[in-house]
């Protein structure tokens, strides 16, 4: 996974480990919290598809929930042949603490199959999801858990699931997935919430650290759904951003890349990739080295352990915020500490897209629509006030803004497991 070959990386210890040190920093017993170290649920299943030449090919597939303990499970499917247990497992922890730091009223699960939709036919991939999603029927629901977009899905696919879950109960259940397209009850604004979140997050920090962001440099890695609209809002915010990348390759340009004209073209054809996109004053750079560019903010939004031992030191940006879930590894976050580095961390900088998924569901089980200015205005109330609960109990217990966060959500997702209490 991501720029390393590190075999030994397991996200899921990654979680367990940062939930276990604010734990103990918040004075709590292991007894409070032996149970949140652990998913509720676990599904995997095996999911056979009828491909377009008449094979039939079986994906593996999974759905964890981690806990239901302020709500229902909540989290993206992720479509990509990286997926893994291990991985999904740690997706679904961090979407508790990131609907709980910012105090939405959900657990937190995730939903993942190995698979390459680049390589799938529309109709694969429509067949592919409605078995999925039958497979994970029993546990799903809009008072269940209720999934949404993540890598390698999009509105689309949701539309599809929201079908086949409300045949298979035989009527319209608009509230099982969020991040649906606006014709099925989608929200104004969700398929752009991350990013926006990313970018609001961004001029908080840069405010927090009187670092003006007029011209101030920004890269960002990733050019997927979050990438992509970070990169158009902080450009579009008066950032000049130097440096993005896809799978492909990485864009660099000191005087700052034209966003609007990479973000066309990218979108004018399906498989369009940064490695041919030509013009004068562009260099092409690998992803390795986009990481490392002299820059202001980094926006790391691909996938995880993309800074990681190997390259932590060799990073020169002032200020990293996190589109991506766990893109940087626990020794890598305490190496960028050492050098000073301002990291803002995905539960709170990528939690845009899950606060507009709330939106949604919110206004699904209400059978109401809200104007895309009030989805926007409440998202960054929301978001601002978390950024300000993060940054203040970081001052005031000396610590990193990613142990600040936890303490917050780390703190609120235990008391809701205790005062339950564990049952019978
Ligand atoms: N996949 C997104 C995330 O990681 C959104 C999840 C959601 O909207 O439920 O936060």
């Amino acid at each position: 996974m991501g720029t390393t070959s590190n075999n030994k990386y397991n996200p899921y210890d990654n979680v367990i480990a940062t939930v276990k040190h604010a734990a103990s920093l918040l004075g709590y017993e292991a007894s409070d919290y032996e149970a949140i170290l652990h998913p509720e649920r676990e599904l995997k299943v095996s999911v056979p598809v009828r491909m377009d030449d008449g094979s039939v090919r079986v994906f593996e597939g999974y759905r964890v929930q981690h806990s239901t303990s302020r709500g229902p499970a909540k989290g993206g499917i992720r479509y990509h042949p990286n997926v893994d247990s291990n991985e999904v497992k740690a997706l679904a922890a961090w979407m508790t603490f990131k609907c709980a730091v910012v105090n939405i009223p959900y657990g937190g699960g995730k939903g993942g199959v190995i698979c390459d939709p680049s390589k799938l036919s529309d109709g694969e991939l429509r067949r592919l999801t409605r078995r999925f999603t039958a497979m994970i029927a029993p546990i799903i629901g809009p008072e269940q858990d209720i999934p949404a977009p993540d890598v390698g899905t999009n509105a689309n696919v949701m539309g599809w699931i929201m079908d086949t879950y409300s045949m298979l109960k035989g009527h319209c259940v608009p509230g099982v997935v969020t991040g649906k397209p606006l014709e099925l009850g989608g929200a104004l604004g969700r398929s752009e919430a991350t990013g926006r979140g990313v970018m609001i997050t961004s001029l908080n920090i840069l405010r927090a650290l009187q670092i003006s962001v007029e011209g101030t440099t920004a890269v960002v890695q990733g050019m997927g759904n979050v990438g992509s609209i970070s990169a158009q809002l902080l450009h579009m915010a008066g950032m000049k951003v130097i440096g993005v990348s896809d799978v492909s390759c990485g864009l660099y340009c000191a005087d700052g890349l034209d966003i609007p004209d990479i973000i066309a073209y990218l979108s004018a054809k399906r498989g369009n990739l940064l490695k041919d996109y030509q013009k004068n004053n562009v260099k092409h750079i690998t992803n390795e080295e986009l990481l490392e560019l002299d820059t202001t903010l980094l926006v790391p939004a691909a996938l995880e352990n993309q800074i990681h031992a190997g390259n932590a030191d060799k990073i020169r940006a002032k200020v990293i915020v996190e589109g991506a879930n766990g893109p940087t590894s626990m020794e890598a976050d305490e190496i960028l500490q050492k050098k000073g580095v301002v990291l803002v961390p995905d539960i709170l900088a990528n939690a845009g897209g899950v606060i507009v998924s709330y939106f949604e569901w919110v206004q699904n089980i209400q059978s109401v629509s809200w104007s895309k200015e009030h989805v926007n205005d409440q998202l960054k109330e929301i978001l601002d006030q978390a950024f300000q609960s993060v940054w203040d109990i970081s001052q005031k217990k000396e610590v990193t803004l990613r142990t600040g966060a936890y303490l917050i959500a780390v703190k609120r997702v235990i008391d809701a497991k205790n005062m339950r209490g564990i049952w019978p």
